[in-house]
């Protein structure tokens, strides 16, 4: 059976004050640690103030990198660095990427395997657009956003987020079996394309519009483990959500 994964994405969000606030509601939480791998991923600018004010059996992830070592590459920040800061998780893909900034599957491919070799666990998010899943096109378009990361040697340190746009930040989360039915097309899928013990071990979270009051039937499905949380993370309930998976 799989740990379940809990990320909080705060994406363009918090402050030195907010830190502190949220870092006293969770690191006060009492939970068994050892049965859920909890992440938070702040802005580049506050790794460190997060990482040095949170609970240590909690993840700090970064939630973008570059797949450049080094260079003239004004704005970006390579997996050298967040691992010279003491962080070792990296969100990739995320749909705001994707849409928003234009990331190519071709490039998050190329980030995601960068990261992996430079030794960065990896939340590698993939989901379909409203548009795309009212063509029928779901099935197809997650496995062209796997297709980049197919040749991966190692699957031991990623995490997928099965993230559909269409739930994005907009309080229309996929109902239950919707969710189920993504996460066993990509289990078949790891099973068929990669391997039966890489579909067993692989954690596959959903993420959009997950509240503490929608997580529960959620994590009741079997392949469903987890979730990558926007807009709650950035409530003292998050940590609701948290205990409901335990
Ligand atoms: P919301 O939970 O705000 O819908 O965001 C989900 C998400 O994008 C997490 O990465």
């Amino acid at each position: 059976s799989r740990k379940p994964f809990i990320g909080g994405n705060w994406k363009l969000n918090g402050s030195k004050k907010f830190i502190a606030e949220m870092s006293k509601v969770f690191n006060e939480a009492e939970l068994d640690s050892e049965k859920v791998d909890v992440c938070i991923a702040p802005p580049f600018v506050y790794l460190e103030t997060l990482r040095n004010a949170l609970r240590k059996d909690w993840i700090v992830s970064a939630q973008n990198c570059t797949e450049k070592p080094k260079g003239a590459f004004t704005g970006e920040i390579s997996c050298g660095m967040l691992q010279d800061i003491g962080i070792d998780w990296v969100i990739l893909g995320h749909s705001e990427r994707r849409h928003i900034y234009k990331e190519s599957h071709e490039l998050i491919g190329e980030k995601t395997k960068k990261a992996l070799e430079n030794g960065l666990s990896v939340i590698f998010c993939i989901g379909e657009t409203r548009e795309e899943r009212e063509k029928n096109l779901t099935n197809q378009v997650l496995i062209e956003q796997l297709a980049p990361i197919k040749d991966i040697p190692d699957w031991t340190n990623i995490v997928i987020a099965y993230e559909p746009v269409w739930a994005i930040g907009t309080g229309l989360v996929a109902t239950p079996a919707q969710a189920e039915e993504a996460h066993l097309f990509l289990r078949q899928w790891f099973s068929e394309n990669i391997s039966t013990d890489v579909s067993e071990k692989l954690r596959i979270i959903y993420g959009g519009s997950v509240k503490p009051q929608n997580s529960t039937e959620l994590i009741k499905k079997p392949n469903v483990d987890g979730f990558l949380v926007g807009g709650a993370s950035l409530q003292p309930g998050f940590v609701e959500i948290v205990k409901n998976v335990i």
